[in-house]
């Protein structure tokens, strides 16, 4: 292959990293979104050492510092009495101890970073792939606006409902966990009339409901919380549903006044089920090649489903620079072995939703360096 057609589909935070990453190695991927364009839904996300060593090696680690808000401690409440269940060192202690900053942004802002960071002409909107055929010797996509484009490498990075993965595996929907996450993002002016000094990250908790909250911005001028909360069923037509203030009020009642300000803060909430799948069989078959979301989605409850989907595009890019590309199977096979043990127990971690509760040491995801670590070799088959 003398220059190897790469396409990636699905422009998410794991596909627009791992854009980004090829490029540094040399690639020149072609982006393939099947939105008309990305707007600032109302969302924040954490980006942990992990992650913003990664955006240092793609450039934008400045960028990011300026753009987030940097809590000097996670901290876990007690729902009813706001009491201390662990306060987990961030800040200066995370630089010093995971080599990086942890932060918490605007999902939005930090996706349009990365995107403005790639070539606007690599990177097609209205583009939904509805179907691909792997002829051995390259790859055909087709797409719902009836164009066709051919490549010699495929990454899915189609998230849950993978295009991708349904080719490989067969149509399964993902399994509905049962809890659902409400989302309200707004402006932290309108807390002032509380009276509350509002922690810069926590997490609420009772027993089988939390909530999350932390500012998004360095100004810490918007806020954002993000729940996970029982329901029993939901309708798999929806990707989302918008909420209430009356609905928050019922989920969170006895909770701490802190928490019923929140709710009065903002009437403006959505809500999201928290879907999953268990770890797929294969990553790759042929030419094609899954990652974040598409292989290995998650509930969210650690905060780092965008975070493994960054790291798998790193180290996917890490496996083609070592390996090449003309040799796409070991390459493929690389990236799952170094892989699929920390994204499977992220995932496990996260379905148990315990990350941090306690006092626990966070170092092993902190800390993790994908472009550091010692790579295994896959076992032979
Ligand atoms: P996605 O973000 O789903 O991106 C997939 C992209 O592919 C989309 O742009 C989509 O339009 C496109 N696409 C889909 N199908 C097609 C097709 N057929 N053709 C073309 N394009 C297609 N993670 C964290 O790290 N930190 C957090 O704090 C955090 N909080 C979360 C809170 C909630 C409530 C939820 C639900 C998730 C949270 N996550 C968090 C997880 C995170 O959102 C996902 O794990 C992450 O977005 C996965 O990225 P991805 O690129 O794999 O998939």
């Amino acid at each position: 292959m003398s220059k190897p057609r790469i396409a990636i589909v699905g422009a998410g935070l794991g596909g627009i990293a791992a854009a980004l990453l090829l490029r540094q190695e040399g690639f020149e991927p072609i982006l393939y979104e099947q939105a008309p364009a990305f707007s600032r839904l109302g969302a924040g996300i954490h980006v942990g050492p992990n992650v913003m060593k990664i955006m240092r090696r793609i450039g934008l680690e400045g960028a990011m510092e300026a753009m987030g808000s940097h809590p000097d401690y996670w901290y876990s409440r007690n729902g009813a009495d706001a009491a201390i269940l662990s306060q987990i060192p961030l800040g200066d202690f995370a630089r010093k101890h995971y080599g990086a900053s942890y932060l918490t942004v605007h999902r939005g802002d930090f996706h349009q970073l990365m995107v403005d960071a790639f070539p606007a002409s690599s990177l097609l909107y209205n583009k939904r792939l509805t179907g691909i055929e792997d002829r051995g010797r390259n790859v055909v996509l087709r797409f719902e606006d009836g164009t066709v484009a051919e490549a010699d490498i495929v990454i899915g990075a189609d998230g849950v409902n993978s295009v991708i993965r349904e080719h490989m595996l067969g149509a399964e929907a993902p399994r509905y966990t049962g809890w659902v996450a409400h989302r309200a993002v707004f402006s932290a002016d309108r807390l002032a009339k509380y009276g509350f000094k509002f922690d810069q990250c926590v997490k609420w908790w009772s027993e089988d409901r939390h909530m999350m909250v932390y500012y998004v911005t360095e100004k810490q001028d918007e806020y954002y919380y993000v729940t996970g909360v029982p329901q029993a069923e939901w309708d798999m037509s929806k990707a989302w549903v918008q909420s209430s203030q009356e609905e928050m009020r019922e989920a969170f009642a006895g909770y701490h006044p802190m928490v019923q300000a929140l709710i009065d803060a903002c009437d403006d909430i959505t809500k999201w089920p928290l879907l999953e799948r268990d770890p797929l069989p294969l990553w790759s078959r042929g030419r094609m090649v899954m990652l974040g979301d598409a292989c290995h989605p998650m509930k969210p409850h650690m905060a780092q489903g965008a975070a493994m989907a960054i790291e798998d595009a790193a180290m996917l890019a890490r496996c083609f620079g070592q390996v090449g590309v003309e040799d796409y199977e070991t390459a493929f096979a690389l990236y799952r072995a170094n892989r699929i043990e920390r994204a499977s127990r992220v995932q496990k971690v996260s379905h148990d939703n315990t990350w941090l509760r306690t006092n626990e040491d966070p170092a092993w995801v902190f800390g993790y360096d994908v472009f550091e670590v010692p790579l295994i070799e896959p076992a032979r088959v």
